[in-house]
C-alpha cells in the first residue's frame, strides 16, 4: 500500500475508445460530451482518431469535431492514429499529443492491419519522428497486452519486448491495453513489473476493461504498485469488438470515486462526472454499465 501514488492522472476515452464502439452519434452531440468532459476537471481527454472513414464510419468526422470543442485549458487533448497518414493531420490540426497501437499478439495485429507487430514498431518509428519534429509526443499503445481473442495467451516477455522497442524507437510513453478485458490482478503485477524492469524510466499508463469484472481489481493492483496514469471512459462508454453486447472501458467515475477512497486526487468532480455519463447515456440511447450512474456515490443518501 506504501506506493499508492497521492496523485492520478486519468485519461477521459469514452469520445475515442467509447464512441467507436458504439452505433455512429451525430457530431454536436460528440462535441457536446467533449466540451462537458472538459468541465468535469479530468486532466487527458483521447478526442479522436484519425482513421480510415470507411473501416471505421464512427471517427469519420474526427476533424469537425476537433474544430468545433471548446478545447479548456488545462485538458490535454490526444488523437489516435493509425499510421502517417493520420498522424500528420492530427498533427496539422493542432494535437500535440497522438498515440499509436501495435498489438502484441501477431495474429491480432496481422488480421487488424496485415502487417506484423515488428512492421507496425518500425512505421510507428516514423510517426514517432514526426511527432517530435512537430514539438509533438507520442505515446504507443501496445494493445491484447493481456491476452488476445485470435491467440488466447500472450507471454508477458513479448509485450514487454514490443514495449521496449517503442521506447528504443522514441516513444515518450508507453500504454498497456486491455484489449478484450483478459486482465487479472495477478498478470497486471507480472506485466507492470516487467516493464518496470526493462523500462524504468518510461511513463505507464494502464487501458483496462471490464469485459470479465475484473477492471477495478487491475486498477487497484496497479495503484499499489504506484502505476499513476489510468484510461477510463465515461459512463463505461463502448464495448468489446469481439463480444457484441459485452461491456468495454472501466467507467470514469468508478474510477474517481475507488481512487479517492484511497485518498488519491484525480482532479476530477465526481458528482460532474457522473452528470456527464447521464448525458453519455442519452447520447447512445442505451443503458450503461456503470455502478455509479445507477446507485450513486456510497455518501447519496435515500429520501
Ligand atoms: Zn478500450
Amino acid at each position: 500500500m506504501s506506493e499508492v501514488p497521492a496523485h492520478v492522472t486519468l485519461r477521459e476515452v469514452g469520445p475515442r475508445d467509447g464512441l467507436q464502439n458504439e452505433p455512429p452519434v451525430p457530431t454536436a452531440q460528440k462535441i457536446e460530451l467533449l466540451d462537458a468532459l472538459a468541465e468535469t476537471g479530468v486532466g487527458e481527454i483521447e478526442a479522436v482518431s484519425y482513421v480510415n472513414p470507411r473501416a471505421i464510419p464512427q471517427m469519420a468526422d474526427a476533424g469537425e469535431v476537433w474544430a468545433g470543442i471548446a478545447r479548456a485549458k488545462g485538458v490535454l487533448y490526444s488523437a489516435l492514429v493509425p499510421n502517417m497518414v493520420g498522424a500528420r493531420r492530427a498533427l496539422e490540426e493542432g494535437f500535440s499529443s497522438i498515440e499509436a497501437v501495435v498489438s502484441a499478439s501477431r495474429t491480432h495485429n496481422l488480421r487488424n492491419i496485415n502487417r506484423t507487430p515488428e512492421e507496425s514498431l518500425d512505421a510507428i518509428g516514423e510517426v514517432i519522428a514526426e511527432a517530435h519534429a512537430r514539438g509533438a509526443s507520442c505515446q504507443v499503445i501496445v494493445a491484447t497486452a493481456f491476452g488476445c481473442p485470435y491467440e488466447g495467451e500472450v507471454p508477458e516477455a513479448q509485450v514487454v519486448g514490443y514495449a521496449r522497442r517503442a521506447v528504443e524507437l522514441g516513444a515518450d510513453s508507453v500504454c498497456f491495453g486491455d484489449t478484450t478485458g483478459m486482465g487479472t490482478p495477478p498478470r497486471v503485477r507480472r506485466l507492470v513489473g516487467g516493464f518496470r524492469d526493462a523500462c524504468p524510466e518510461i511513463q505507464l499508463g494502464l487501458h483496462f476493461h471490464d469485459t470479465r469484472g475484473t477492471g477495478m481489481a487491475n486498477l487497484v493492483a496497479a495503484l499499489e504498485m504506484g502505476v499513476d496514469r489510468f484510461d477510463a471512459s465515461v459512463g463505461g462508454l463502448g464495448g468489446c469488438p469481439y463480444a457484441p453486447g459485452a461491456s468495454g472501458n472501466i467507467a470514469t467515475e468508478e474510477a474517481v470515486y475507488l481512487l479517492q477512497e484511497y485518498g488519491v486526487e484525480t482532479g476530477v468532480d465526481l458528482d460532474l462526472m457522473i452528470e456527464v455519463a447521464g448525458l453519455a447515456q442519452h447520447i447512445v440511447g442505451r443503458e450503461l454499465p456503470s455502478g455509479l450512474l445507477k446507485a450513486g456515490p456510497r455518501t447519496r443518501l435515500a429520501v
